[in-house]
């Protein structure tokens, strides 16, 4: 058993879930379960709408209604076919009813409620779950609808609710099992949940992998996998480099290191469940039918280069404290975190000397009074236009010469290092610079730790997984190709990189 995500924009059009449902064919023999966003952007419709309704503005609040419900039948119309979307448009337009009346009860009480909002945002994923699963049915897939507000028990914790693990393990095994054990894809939306009472609740934006990640613990499935628009987790920012590519293996800490340092793709955080379980996750390109993607477990392997990635986090502020003459080390250090918690900093790299501490910070979530506290304790300085890079991987640990390394390439490239942490887990070294120098800053080191070697970072996936690529069941009927090691495929791909 496997479980299957895909974001918003892997089922953002008619294509895209043409594409979607493709790949779920190549998989079918593994028994997925398959859990889907809001078709992207509807989220932020759904709470503007909301707003606007909340503050008396019916007009916008319906207007967007509209624009919803016309791009969601012409979707249906698009994947069914006139007929066949007729049969399910009752469906969907009990959802719109339903939603209109509640955007016209919050015109008349003026006031969006946390628990309204997830009775509000739950229309996303339940509108483009129902689309799918009838375009998967269409297209062959013996495909079975499934409301995850049965399956998914959270408190009520509004917004970002809590699951209750044991409750939801028990509705997963009742609800979504036995169709499995029976030869059936079940389907629902993910970030949408209930409390015990059954009150719709949601997991939090972007809820959808979490969902994903819940569901597959409580089944014990084999793998999850997130299809997404990119190909996996990369070893930097192909903006700023293009040599950049998908990290095949990456552990669970480097990635959570990553997502805290600036890298987009996803929150490992939301993959917790699946992790203490050790089952793999694979992050993957829904627009390409080829993706290996990304693996994340727990441990992941030793890998070729020196580092599993490098981020670069901009817009940060360095704020300097110099203690004022006079002060203990101690009560001076304890003032300064005490101001920081007053004001619920969250800080980034802190470097201390004997009596000046800097800190680095996101200048937008940077508080002026929190300046204003320090500034009575000490003399405080604030420079912006800063940005972290940081370099992350578990092999560095107990290596000696490894920050040497970094800070001579980063010397190549000219680049003035102000700030620099290395934790005692030894998984990151991060540093600070100047924002306007992180791009050459980046490059350098991306072309010294990451050499490019053509062939040797083509990868297999059918022989590291056990499954078909997206593209197997295509591949599979080429007579050249060696199903069991995809022999042909691998050298196909070495070609042509070089
Ligand atoms: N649709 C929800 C959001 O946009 C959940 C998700 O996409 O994961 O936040
Ligand atoms: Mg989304």
């Amino acid at each position: 058993m496997l479980v299957m995500k895909f974001g918003g924009t892997s089922v953002e059009s008619a294509e895209a879930i043409e594409r979607v449902a493709r790949i779920v064919a190549t998989r079918q023999k593994h028994g997925p379960v398959v859990v889907i966003s809001a078709m992207a952007k509807v989220t932020d419709q759904l709470i503007a709408m909301g707003e606007k309704a909340a503050a008396g503005d019916s007009g916008t609040a319906l207007e967007g209604l509209r624009s919803v419900r016309e791009r969601h039948l012409q979707t249906a119309r698009q994947l069914l076919g006139l007929r066949r979307s007729a049969a399910v448009a009752p469906r969907l337009e009990t959802l719109f009813a339903e939603l209109e009346n509640f955007l016209r009860g919050l015109m008349a009480v003026r006031e969006l409620t946390p628990r309204g909002s997830d009775y509000l945002l739950s229309f996303g994923e339940l509108l483009s779950s129902l689309i799918v699963a009838d375009a998967f049915v269409v297209r062959g897939l013996n495909t079975c609808w499934v409301d995850s507000r049965e399956c998914l028990v959270t408190d009520r914790t509004h917004t970002r609710a809590v699951p209750d693990l044991l409750a939801t393990r028990e509705g997963c095994k009742k609800k979504i099992a036995p169709l499995v054990l029976s030869k059936r894809i079940p389907l629902l939306g993910g970030f949408i949940a209930a409390s015990a009472e059954g009150i719709p609740t949601t997991l939090g934006r972007g809820g959808s992998d979490y969902s994903a990640a819940i569901i597959g613990a409580s089944l014990d499935a084999e793998r999850i996998e997130i299809w997404t628009d990119v190909e996996g987790m990369m070893t930097t920012d192909p903006r700023l480099c293009p040599s950049a590519r998908t990290i095949e293996k990456i552990s669970f800490n480097e990635a959570a290191e990553l997502a805290y340092f600036g890298a987009k793709v996803l929150h490992p955080a939301a993959l917790l469940p699946a992790i203490r379980q050790n089952i793999p996750v694979y992050v993957l390109n829904s627009r390409n039918l080829k993706s290996t993607g990304t693996e994340i477990t727990a441990q992941a392997p030793p890998s070729r280069d020196m580092f599993r990635a490098i981020t670069a986090k901009t817009g940060i502020s360095i704020v300097n404290v110099v203690a004022s003459r006079g002060v203990m080390v101690h009560g001076f250090l304890r003032s300064v975190f005490e101001a920081m918690d007053r004001h619920a900093a969250s800080v980034d790299i802190v470097a201390i000397s004997e009596v000046s501490l800097s800190f680095t910070i996101e200048t937008k979530r940077l508080p002026a009074a929190l300046l204003n506290d320090l500034e009575r304790i000490a003399d405080v300085t604030c420079e912006n236009e800063q940005a972290i890079i940081c370099l992350v991987g578990e092999d560095i640990h107990g290596k000696p010469g490894v920050a040497a390394n970094v800070f001579n390439t980063v010397a190549t490239a000219g680049v003035n290092v102000r700030m620099i942490s290395q934790g005692a887990s030894e998984i990151n070294i991060s540093f600070v610079i100047r924002e306007n120098e992180v791009p050459n800053a980046v490059r350098h080191l991306h072309e010294h730790f990451f050499p490019a070697a053509p062939g040797i970072s083509v990868r297999n996936s059918r022989r590291r997984t056990g499954l078909p690529a997206p593209g197997g069941l295509r591949n599979r009927k080429r007579p050249s190709v060696n199903a069991k090691d995809g022999t042909a495929a691998r050298t196909k791909a070495a070609a042509s990189l070089s």
